[in-house]
């Protein structure tokens, strides 16, 4: 019985690239049904309300959304509605997996996947003003927030996936040489549920250090897990390692539903202009697809993906071609004929 998804073309070039990805799947002959629904600026545009109720009633209903970039506005306004359904549905863990697609980049081989606690830490947005506004004096507080629970669970779910997914190494990145305490708190229960998984090489590093490896040498790692605001820079500098935000796909997963978006925003720099890359968007249906079970047409679309940009005859910009979304869609369609 085919499955009923939410979908949420999103802001930018969010529609441009949730039309081209299900055009890929309808073609790929994904068992799917489309509970569309809107979603970020273009719903308080719309319907007076970034995160309607009907949108949350949906995901309620199908557990399992397709989300295009939400665009947030800076400083102001309302929060982000990505962070907000992530909370709602408890989809405590970021998957992104990156991998190298695009041939002759600065790195070849890159095969790696990065598990980011979702719910806790600095994005909780618990802030506040301390003193009048106008006051030379007056400050502004924003708290981390570690559980132990929160801590165990991400930690035990990346050690599952590396187990899973015949992965050999976990690394957390961590400060707890600084924050003492939430910091110090997830390295501690990290390293009492690696003490559970002999057979999966287990490390921590200072998040600083860490970055700075992952450009140097990221052939040292395999898997990484780290918190909330940690994992939502590096998974941005993974990107870069395989060519840019283009070819980042991630999963939002928490026990009673999955939420599978792009890693990169909304793009408004170039938004309307039918030249956006598809491809991140495209491999998050992916993984929705190995998440319900559909792995086959997942892996003969990847396959398609993997054709077309290597065989370099069709690029979008941002791959240093000059092809339109639907030519780079086209392009994938005739792949998977
Ligand atoms: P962005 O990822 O939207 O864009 C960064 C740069 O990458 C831009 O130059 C853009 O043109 C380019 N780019 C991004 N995706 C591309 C694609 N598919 N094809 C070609 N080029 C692409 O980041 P930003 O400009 O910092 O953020 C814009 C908005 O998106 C903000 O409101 C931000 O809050 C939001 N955002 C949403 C999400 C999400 O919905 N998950 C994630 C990140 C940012």
């Amino acid at each position: 019985m085919s499955k009923t998804i939410t979908v949420i073309p999103g802001d930018g070039i969010g529609p441009e690239v949730t039309d081209a990805t299900l055009t890929v799947l309808g073609a790929a002959g994904a068992d799917l049904e489309y509970d569309m629904r809107l979603g970020g600026v273009s719903a308080l545009e719309q319907v007076g309300n970034p995160l309607p109720d009907e949108t949350l009633d949906s995901i309620r209903a199908n557990r399992i959304v397709l989300k295009g970039p939400l665009t947030t506005p800076s400083g102001t306004g309302f929060r982000s509605i990505n962070v907000a359904i992530r909370k709602e549905f408890d989809l405590y863990a970021n998957v992104r997996p990156v991998r190298t697609i695009v041939p002759g980049g600065r790195y070849e081989g890159i095969d790696l996947v990065l598990i980011r606690e979702n719910t806790e830490g600095l994005y909780v947005g618990v802030e506040h003003y301390i003193g009048m506004e106008g006051d030379p004096r007056a400050a502004a507080e924003s708290v981390m927030i570690i559980t132990r629970f929160g801590a165990e669970r991400i930690s035990r779910y990346a050690f599952d996936y590396a187990q899973k997914h015949g992965r050999k190494k976990v690394t957390l990145a961590h400060k707890a040489n600084i924050l003492k305490y939430t910091q110090g708190l997830f390295l501690e229960v990290a390293h009492e549920v690696a003490m559970r998984y002999p057979a999966i090489v287990w490390e921590d590093r200072i998040i600083d250090a860490t970055a700075m490896q992952l450009v140097l040498d990221p052939y040292r790692f395999d898997v990484l897990v780290m918190e909330n605001m940690f994992g939502d820079i590096l998974s941005d500098l993974m990107a870069g390692l395989v060519g840019g935000l283009g070819f980042a796909p991630a999963g939002n997963i928490g026990d009673e539903g999955a939420m599978f978006e792009a890693v990169h925003g909304s793009a408004p720099d170039i938004a309307g202009q039918g030249i956006a890359n598809p491809t991140s968007l495209l491999l998050s249906a992916c993984m929705l697809l190995d998440h319900v079970d559909q792995s086959g047409t997942a892996d003969r679309i990847r396959a398609a993906v993997n054709r077309v940009v290597q065989s370099g005859e069709v690029r979008t910009v941002d791959m240093g071609g000059g092809a339109t979304t639907r030519e780079y869609t086209d392009a994938l369609l005739r792949a998977l004929a």
